[in-house]
């Protein structure tokens, strides 16, 4: 998917507000001495930036159009040190309306829909995106934000939700809550958006099916306005994203360089029309790829594969890179096997050790011969055999946030 020429002349004019406004970006990019590209071989000559980066502009270094034409800020949290501070412009505020309406019309939602929002309020994109999009697409927002479970499933039935959105833990927890009570029939849920993190087929399929609804990824991140960039069709073979607004490229992690399409690799997002802080060839560390070719819904944006991971979720254990979404995989072709587990790795007697524990589906499934099975199966996955444990469905832990999955004790 190379840059086109219009995008580039697009790249040019964020380049120039960058080094006008001499903010954190376009004083290093004055530094470089670069003032514009005029090829795509030019692009890919860019710098990258880095979250990092970002963070050493803290707090308003990113701010690159005039105070008086800023409307709000948003923030991601760093999990060490300083967050992001993100300002938006009133169009940067009205442009990510527009592409989340986007979203939720490529997931067939329509103004008739009352759309029950669970991601979090405040310095998060998350809730106000969600919300945002909503009223720009003329919908019923029924803005709940996070936890609460009891008030949530009230509110469901009582107002009869139609679309559910929330995090994929989030959205299990939901759906185990409404089968152990026996309330699915005064449910009128039918669709549901999920964002912000990884989720595998397994725990897809559990959701799905449990719920009775049509599940769709929403992608996006607080420095690139934030959940809404991209979602997939009804005919899922990838995230459709919006390239009018944004241009994705696939680099590899450690050469840097561009893959083709259709090769994994890690995401890197330049905004296309961005006032209040734009950002060149941003490292998202997201891992995925271009889908090549049409989809068969007809849309002529671009797909981006499910996010496989973060490139700095790859575990080295005994000298092997190993990512969390082999493991996933490897589940969601297991019956047998929840789609919950935990990784943890451990360094005995001079040797890594993985052990991964899973939740069979139900007490009547073979503990050990479920766990030798998920042995022999992770093995051809990755080349060696992790120490299985199975147990019992919901022995492990769910949260509203982010789910830690993997524990490394080595360095402890
Ligand atoms: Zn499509």
């Amino acid at each position: 998917m190379q840059i086109s020429q219009s995008q580039i002349e697009q790249v040019n004019k964020q380049i120039q507000a960058l080094v006008n406004a001499k903010s954190f970006y376009g004083k290093k990019l004055a530094d470089a001495g670069i003032t514009g590209i005029s090829s795509a071989e030019d692009f890919e000559s860019l710098p990258f930036s880095e979250k990092a980066d970002l963070r050493d502009a803290y707090p308003l270094g990113l701010m690159t159009a005039p105070e008086d034409k800023i409307v709000r800020i948003h923030s991601s949290s760093g999990t060490t040190g300083l967050p992001v501070i993100i300002p938006y412009t009133r169009k940067d505020v009205d442009d990510w309306a527009t592409m989340f309406a986007r979203c939720y019309e490529m997931a067939g939602i329509t103004k008739e829909d009352r759309i029950q929002i669970t991601p979090g309020y405040g310095l998060w994109t998350a809730g106000i995106g969600f919300q945002a999009g909503c009223e720009k697409l003329g919908a019923m927002a029924i803005p709940l934000g996070p936890g609460n479970t009891e008030k949530q499933l009230q509110m469901m039935m009582d107002l009869k939700s139609t679309v559910i959105c929330a995090t994929s833990s989030y959205a299990l927890l939901l759906a185990e809550e409404i089968e152990k009570r026996g309330i699915r029939d005064k449910i009128c849920l039918k669709k549901g958006v999920i964002g912000s993190e990884r989720w595998g087929e397994a725990m897809r399929k559990r959701i799905s099916t449990e719920l009775g609804i049509e599940l769709y990824d929403i992608y996006g991140l607080t420095e690139i306005y934030g959940p809404g960039i991209g979602i997939n069709c009804k005919y899922d073979t990838g995230m459709h994203y919006w390239d009018d607004y944004i241009y994705i490229e696939i680099i590899d992690p450690v050469t840097l360089k561009p893959v083709p399409d259709g090769e994994q690799g890690e995401i890197v997002i330049t905004t296309l029309v961005k006032e209040g802080a734009p950002l060149i060839r941003y490292r998202t560390h997201d891992l995925s790829k271009i889908i090549p070719g049409e989809c068969p819904c007809g849309s002529k944006y671009p797909r981006l594969g499910v996010i496989m991971g973060r490139t700095d979720d790859m575990m080295k254990i005994k000298g092997v890179n190993v990512f969390p979404s082999q493991i996933e995989e490897v589940l969601s072709e297991i019956p047998d096997a929840s789609s919950e587990y935990q990784i943890r790795i451990s360094h005995l007697d001079g040797k890594d050790t993985m052990r991964l524990y899973v939740e069979a589906v139900s007490g009547h499934v073979d503990f050990a011969e479920l766990g030798q099975h998920i042995a022999e199966k992770v093995k051809g996955k990755i080349g060696f055999t992790p120490i299985v444990k199975i147990v019992e469905l919901g022995m492990l832990p769910r949260s509203e946030k982010k789910s830690k999955r993997v524990i490394d004790e080595r360095y402890e």
